[in-house]
This record gives C-alpha cells, sequence and structure tokens, in this order.
C-alpha cells in the first residue's frame, strides 16, 4: 500500500484536555500545538476536552477563555467539546465496576492517618514528593476496621505493579507502581473524581488513539495504562512533549506565574511553540504556518508513526 493511503486510512483520534485553572500560558501551547499536529499529520480527529473535574481550582469562564486562545491559533475541536464537569454518571459506573471486579475498595484514612502510617514504618515522605499510600484499607490488609469512608482507591495488582511502556518520543519507560505511587485514588474524599479515573474513562469513551501531552504528565502513564487494562479498555500511543522552561530554569506552570498566553499575536505563540517542538520558524499567514508545520512535523516522526 502507498505510504499516503496508509496514513489516510489511519482511524486516528487525538485529543487536547486543558485542566481549565487559568488560561492557557506558553506551555500548554507546545502540548496544544503538538497534539494538533500529530492529529493531522495523521489525518485524524483532534478533539479538546476541559478537565473541570477539580472545580473548586477552575475559575469560572477559564474555560471559555481557553477555547478562545486556541481559536486565535487556529486551533479548534474537529466534534463538540466536552466538559469533564458534566460526566460524573460515567465516572461512577467505572468506580462501580473496578469496585465490583475487586480493582478498588474504600479507604478510610485521612493525610495524617498515611503520613503516621508511613512513620511507623519508617519510611518518612521525602519532601515534594506525594507519600506512598501504605495500604492500610487494603482489603487483604482488613479493609476499613470501622473507620467511615473517605475516598476510594485503585488496589494496584502487585502482579501487574512494574508497567513498561514506550512513549513515541521518550522510548521505553518503565515505573513500579506498587513502590513510586501506591493504590491512587480514584474518588477523593471531598467527593470529587480524580484525574486518573477521569482521564481513563474519557480518552476510552471518546476512542482516543493518540495522547500527545506535556512531559510532566508522562509518570501518570504507568497508573493510566493499569486502570486500561482493569477496565479492559483499549490502550492509546503516547507521546510527552518537551516542556518549557522560564527564567528560573523551572517548568512553565500557572502555580509558578506563567504568563497567560498573548493573544495579541498568535503567530508569535505559535512560533515560539513550534520551536520547543524542533519546528522551523515561519512568518506566512496562520493557516499556511499550520500547514507547513504539519508536514514538519510528519517528516520529524515519520519512523515515530504508531
Ligand atoms: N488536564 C491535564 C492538564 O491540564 C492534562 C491531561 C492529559 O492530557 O492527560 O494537566
Amino acid at each position: 500500500m502507498h505510504a499516503a493511503n496508509m496514513v489516510s486510512s489511519f482511524p486516528y483520534r487525538g485529543r487536547f484536555a486543558p485542566s481549565p485553572t487559568g488560561p492557557l500560558h506558553a506551555g500548554s501551547l507546545v502540548a496544544a500545538l503538538a497534539s494538533w499536529l500529530d492529529a493531522r499529520a495523521h489525518n485524524g480527529a483532534w478533539l479538546v476536552r476541559i478537565e473541570d473535574v477539580d472545580t473548586p481550582r477552575c475559575p469560572p469562564g477559564a474555560d471559555r477563555f481557553i477555547l478562545q486562545q486556541l481559536a486565535a491559533c487556529g486551533l479548534s475541536s474537529d466534534e463538540a467539546v466536552v466538559w469533564q464537569s458534566q460526566r460524573s454518571a460515567f465516572y461512577e459506573q467505572a468506580l462501580e465496576r473496578l469496585v465490583t471486579t475487586g480493582h478498588a475498595y474504600p479507604c478510610g484514612c485521612s493525610r495524617k492517618d498515611i503520613e503516621a502510617s508511613l512513620h511507623a514504618q519508617g519510611q518518612d515522605r521525602e519532601r515534594h514528593r506525594a507519600a506512598v499510600y501504605p495500604g492500610t484499607c487494603r482489603p487483604d490488609n482488613g479493609g476499613l476496621q470501622g473507620k467511615p469512608p473517605r475516598a476510594w482507591r485503585f488496589a494496584v495488582p502487585p502482579e501487574q505493579a512494574e508497567v513498561h511502556w514506550t512513549d513515541r518520543r521518550l522510548g521505553p519507560q518503565v515505573q513500579n507502581v506498587a513502590t513510586d505511587v501506591g493504590d491512587f485514588v480514584l474518588k477523593r474524599a471531598d467527593g470529587l473524581w480524580a484525574y486518573q479515573l477521569a482521564v481513563v474513562v474519557d480518552d476510552a469513551a471518546q476512542g482516543i488513539t493518540h495522547v500527545v501531552r506535556g512531559e510532566d504528565l508522562a509518570d501518570n502513564t504507568p497508573r493510566q495504562l493499569l486502570l486500561q487494562r482493569a477496565l479492559a479498555v483499549p490502550k492509546p500511543a503516547y507521546l510527552h512533549t518537551p516542556l518549557v522552561l522560564g527564567a528560573n530554569g523551572e517548568k512553565l506552570s500557572k502555580q509558578n506565574g506563567a504568563q497567560p498566553l498573548d493573544l495579541s499575536d498568535p503567530l508569535a505563540a505559535l512560533n515560539r511553540a513550534a520551536a520547543c517542538l524542533g519546528l522551523p520558524g515561519t512568518q506566512r499567514p496562520l493557516a499556511e504556518a499550520l500547514a507547513l508545520w504539519t508536514l514538519a512535523w510528519t517528516h520529524l516522526h515519520a519512523a515515530l508513526r504508531a
């Protein structure tokens, strides 16, 4: 078969899934542009999903502003935009399924309980590292033992805890989810859905075949692969894009004061994102620039087309 036909017949579905905790910044545009280019290079669909499950952290209107920022850059969703805050019923169904198949259990531990039990095991948490859940409420450890349930956790299967996967850019990766993360939260004590569950349910529901997102999320992938296996849903291909570093050498994020994208010159913002992805600069009009970068992306990633 001719190579061009192979690409055009490929049922590619990609997505950009911002959390609307603030406007897009230079770092988020890199992931948005890369996911759009990868979808176009495969003649696939590109979807936008607003990941607003953590509602208290999402200021009103930030979602609409992000969509305007994307549109100003010539990036708009090929299908209706999906908001996670409207999809609780699907997360509930998935949790029920995980509970019935023995993959999830209720946890009655507070943060303090977890720290105390890690301390008792001589494993004080390193600063800036999330605590590895010590498994206190696991059913095979005796379960809740009279404590009221607070959160729901995924029971990392011991025999599958070491997860191997291949990133299209970073190459072979490995993580032991049991020792690095532990039984992670699916539904939080405050009743909010955790990112890990929502992202896996929605990637599956939307038929996403390729995930392209920032490298800061790469170490979430093994948790998501375990959840996909437990829910018996297909596993997408993953590509994690380079992070944009601020002047202080730290990754750009809303938390460390990254400036919102300047919409007065979308082409300049796109050129900066393109440079970060190893693509050439251009002063052509927006549509032509995007077409040129699609071609350049195709060449750059020809060997990696998964
Ligand atoms: N909502 C996540 C974020 O903005 C991205 C999720 C993903 O691409 O898997 O950090």
